[in-house]
């Protein structure tokens, strides 16, 4: 209601549109910042005469508001959250307050690995059919900075654990889970049943009319939807068999069949490689389908696709062997699906920060596929333990482009050298971008060296 208090939690991306779209529905505005803020973000609030504070949560403030909006980093278990549940006050999500600002359609995307590659390729083919599409959550701009002027028709939103979390009148038109694999367990009591849970808040609103697709073959979604049969049109995706609506995967052609729609493609023609990029192709083509993207776009749209960096990136090509950039693949379910995609003799590159990390899910992929380990990180010495005897050669490094060019000298004419880590990046490097970086400006020092 306009003219009541609305505090804001954090104040990166999503917490600063935030700010500006309560503002501009006349709430009054306070935002509040433990850590410093990025220089752009404070002259935003500055110019915008939003009041804020950084350093420090003052308690009396943020406990009178009558809305908290809470950044997806902030746990539900830090004390000032805690107490403001235990007074009623009702803490939500950027995602949750903007879509009550929006007459758009929805497209809501998770899972645990795949969601920016779906979410910017939905975004791509609907953007291709021409398609008036905002592209928001994980990924771009704040969501409620865009709906300000409320001009689009469709968005499509990225959707992470910690935004579902806070999300509860929300309704999306469509939804997407990818797969439900272990990961940020710390922030759900090291319980992956409260992570699963935590996913399929994606259905919480979900009407029968709307469209759920989904990774028939994760398991705990298989499981989850045997336990729930959820009221809603199910459009199920499958790599081992055909579905009679749905998406599949058949002698390299994706086919995907949602209502009177039927599209079909070699996925050769596509800009994507791999198993696990045949599920998000297929998850984007029925999403588009979903708003009736004609099939000539959404062909265009496959073909013209270019994945955000770090994701199967090609860094380029010394002496025939080719170097391949995959540093978001920071667990082993990535690395997994990274190998697999591999149809050349790999050297892979991995190591980091461990997860706790269990390696055996990729034992055959290891033994059909890589010729060569290159350990790079702190805890080189998990993957030593467990690949000793399972790979021909072994070598350890912490530095990049020592990595890089023993890649190389392991490497012959037509193999590749795969940087997947299956782990952090925050014993060496800054994050996971600086690390992909990082690895392709050494193989262009490598390049350069090589021709002089
Ligand atoms: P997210 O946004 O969920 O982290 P990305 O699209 O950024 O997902 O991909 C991150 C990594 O996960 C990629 O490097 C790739 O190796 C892997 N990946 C992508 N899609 C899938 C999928 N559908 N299933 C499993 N792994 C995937």
């Amino acid at each position: 209601m306009a003219g009541s208090k609305v505090v804001i939690l954090g104040g990166g991306e999503s917490g600063v549109g935030a700010a500006l779209l309560a503002q501009a529905k006349g709430f009054d505005v306070f935002l509040s910042d433990k850590g410093k803020l990025k220089e752009s973000y404070r002259t935003t609030l500055q110019n915008a005469g939003i009041p804020f504070e950084e350093g420090e949560h003052t308690e009396e403030r943020v406990l009178g508001a009558d809305e908290v909006i809470k950044s997806p980093g902030i746990p539900s278990t830090v004390p000032l959250v805690q107490k403001l549940r235990a007074q009623g006050t009702s803490v939500i999500s950027e995602i949750e307050f903007a879509a009550r600002y929006t007459k758009a359609k929805l497209v809501g995307i998770t899972g645990s690995n795949g969601k920016t590659t779906t979410t910017l390729l939905t975004y791509h083919l609907f953007k291709t059919a021409g398609l008036n599409v905002g592209l928001a959550g994980n990924v771009g701009d704040s969501f409620a900075e865009q709906v300000i002027d409320d001009t689009f028709d469709y968005f499509v939103l990225e959707l992470s654990s910690f935004q579902l979390d806070d999300m509860y009148q929300t309704h999306l038109d469509i939804m997407v889970l990818l797969n439900i694999t272990p990961d940020h367990l710390d922030r759900y009591g090291y319980n992956f049943q409260n992570y699963v849970d935590s996913k399929f808040r994606i259905l919480q609103n979900a009407r029968p009319d709307d469209d759920f697709i989904f990774f028939r073959e994760s398991q705990p979604i298989a499981d989850e939807l045997a336990k729930r049969t959820p009221t809603v049109h199910q459009l199920p995706i499958s790599l081992e068999a055909s579905v009679e609506v749905g998406g599949y995967r058949q002698d390299e052609q994706l086919i995907a069949i949602n209502r009177n729609h039927r599209f079909s493609i070699p996925q050769a023609e596509t800009t994507l490689r791999g198993p696990h990029n045949a599920i998000n192709m297929l998850a984007a083509i029925l999403a588009a389908q979903s708003v009736s993207v004609p099939e000539e776009a959404i062909a265009e749209g496959l073909k013209t696709f270019e994945n955000a960096a770090h994701r199967l990136e090609p860094a380029g090509t010394i002496n025939g062997v080719q170097f391949i950039n995959d540093s978001k693949a920071t667990n082993v379910d990535s690395v997994f699906y990274a190998l697999s995609s591999m149809d050349a003799p790999t050297i892979w590159i991995a190591g980091g920060q461990d997860k706790g990390n269990d390696y055996s899910q990729l034992d055959q992929v290891v033994q059909q596929k890589v010729k060569a380990l290159i350990c790079l990180g702190v805890d080189n010495h998990k993957l030593v333990d467990y690949f000793g005897s399972k790979v021909i050669s072994i070598y350890e490094t912490q530095d990049v482009q020592d990595a890089v060019a023993h890649g190389l000298a392991f490497g012959q004419p037509g193999d590749v050298v795969l940087l997947s880590p299956a782990c952090a990046s925050f014993d060496l490097f800054k994050n996971y971008e600086d690390r992909g970086n990082q690895f392709k400006e050494s193989v262009r020092n490598l390049m350069m060296n090589d021709k002089g």
